[in-house]
Formats: structure tokens, sequence, C-alpha cells
């Protein structure tokens, strides 16, 4: 019988399943499990979904071995098995490639995280796979969007489906909608068998530590910050935006709206808080 919080997370991946197809008939999704508990719910969480649809969707999960000194490569093989999981580990040495190509005290992730998705693209191919499942949630979709606000001057954040840079994959991020509260909570509940995510040494990227203790902090503030913060992932109010390609694709330089400029002037002429309001 499932728990409240299990009914809660597959509604939600069932609604985001829906509402961009991240599922369909006869999809082999590569779930990327790297022994966090995002990967692990989202596994346990896919299984339990696909055997509620009406067509054949495969699930073969995929852990790559990326040689840290310490990574347990029992904990993962053991419970693909206990749980009759179809899965493979791959074995490549990025470590190595990061701590001899990065200086002593600078974090690895960036490099790291670019090997690792060069690897999974090309073993997505060779298992013949339709879809790449990846764990992010609904905070790390907000932090990527205040993160790329901040230091790239992009507005940009998480898809939950894209087809990669090289056209040869279709990536999904089925928990895109869930809470990380939620997912943690389910993980202990399973007591899924988390392998710790700082076996490689490296510090975790500062920036995006600082962007999340922000949005905790304002969150803890006022409580409909995340939400607002991920609901306006879905509300681009491209009448309001100054991106020329958009602005010509859309027709918008003749586009009717309200300009919040305008009402975000006080008497005095300055402008107040209104001109930060998230929803314009
Ligand atoms: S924490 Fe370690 S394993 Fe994870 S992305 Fe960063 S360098 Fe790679």
């Amino acid at each position: 019988m499932a728990s409240r919080v299990e009914k809660k997370l597959l509604n939600l991946m069932g609604r985001a399943s829906k509402e961009f197809a991240l599922l369909e008939p006869n999809d082999r999704v590569m779930v990327c499990v790297s022994g966090g508990k995002d990967s692990f719910a989202m596994l346990n969480l896919l299984r339990t979904l696909i055997r509620r649809l009406p067509f054949s969707v495969e699930l073969i999960a995929v852990n790559l071995d990326q040689k840290q000194p310490g990574f347990p490569v029992e904990v993962l093989p053991n419970y693909f098995e206990a749980e009759g999981y179809d899965y493979r580990v791959i074995e490549r040495d990025t470590y190595s490639v990061v701590t001899d190509k990065i200086e002593e005290g600078k974090t690895y992730c960036s490099l790291c995280s670019r090997l690792r998705r060069g690897i999974l693209y090309s073993v997505a191919v060779e298992l013949g796979c339709t879809k790449i499942a990846l764990g992010h949630h609904r905070e790390d979709a907000i932090e990527t969007l205040l993160l790329n606000l901040f230091y790239s001057g992009q507005i940009k954040a998480m898809p939950p489906r894209l087809r990669s840079d090289d056209g040869r994959n279709v990536v999904i991020r089925p928990l895109i909608y869930c809470a990380e509260a939620d997912i943690a909570a389910f993980a202990e509940e399973q007591a899924f068998p988390i392998i710790p995510c700082n076996l490689c040494g490296s510090q975790e990227n500062l920036k995006r530590k600082q962007v999340r203790q922000l949005i905790e902090t304002l969150h803890a503030d006022n409580d409909k910050v995340k939400g607002n913060l991920f609901a306006s992932l879905s509300h681009v109010r491209a009448t309001h935006l100054m991106d020329p390609l958009l602005r010509s694709v859309m027709g918008l330089d003749d586009a009717r709206g309200r300009d919040e400029g305008l009402d975000a002037i006080g008497a005095s002429g300055d402008i107040d808080d209104c001109g930060l309001s998230l929803h314009g």
C-alpha cells in the first residue's frame, strides 16, 4: 500500500509525464542512478508508474562508476539484483581526469559533470535507449534558474524534456514537479542504500550553495517563494522581456499589455518594490 508521500510523488510524476510526453509507447528509458536519494526515488517511482500505463515502457538502471576513491562498488548492483531491475554498471575513471586537470582546492563538479554527460549519452545510444532519465527535482530547477540569472545573464532553467545538443538523445526529468523534502521523506521511508555524494572530495559548487541558501532564507520569510519561482517557469510573459528573437518569432512588438514599469514608479518617480513582483 503506497504511503501518502509516495502517492503525492507518483501523482506529480504522472502529471509531468503526461504534460511533457516523458514516457511514450515502447520507450526504453535509461535511468541514471548515482546512488543519491533522488535517483533511487526516481527509479522506484518510475517502476510503479510504468506498471500503471496503458502502454509498454522498459527501464534500464545505469550507474556510472567514476572510480572515486572509496566508492562502494557492490551497493548498487546488490540493490538492483535484489529489486529485480535490469541494470548496467559502466566503469570510467573520470576521477583521475578531473584531479589531474583541476587545481587542488577548486571544485571538480563542472568538468566531472561534463565528462559524465558525454559518457552517459554514448551509453544510451549503445543500449538502444530512447530516453535518458535524470533525477532533478523542483529545487534543482529553481536554483538553476537563479544561477543562470545571476551568473550567466540568461533566463533558463531545467526543462522536463530536451533533445541533447548532439541530437542523439532525449533527456527527461520525471521528478521535475516534486519537492526535494518529499523525495527525502520517501527515500527515508524506503530505506534506500544511499551512497554519500562527497566521495570525490570536491567542494560543492559555492555559488549553488549560496543560491540555495538565499532561496531558503526568502522561503522562511514567505512560504510561497519556492512555488512562485517554480511557477514562473511556466508563466513567461514574453511581452515583458527583451529577447529580440523571441519578440520577432512571436510578433510581440505591437502586442498589448500593461506596463508594470510605469505602475512601479511611485509619486516621487522612484521605482518601488513592485518592480520586483514575480508575476509582473
Ligand atoms: S560532487 Fe564529485 S562526483 Fe559529483 S559532480 Fe562534483 S566532482 Fe563529480
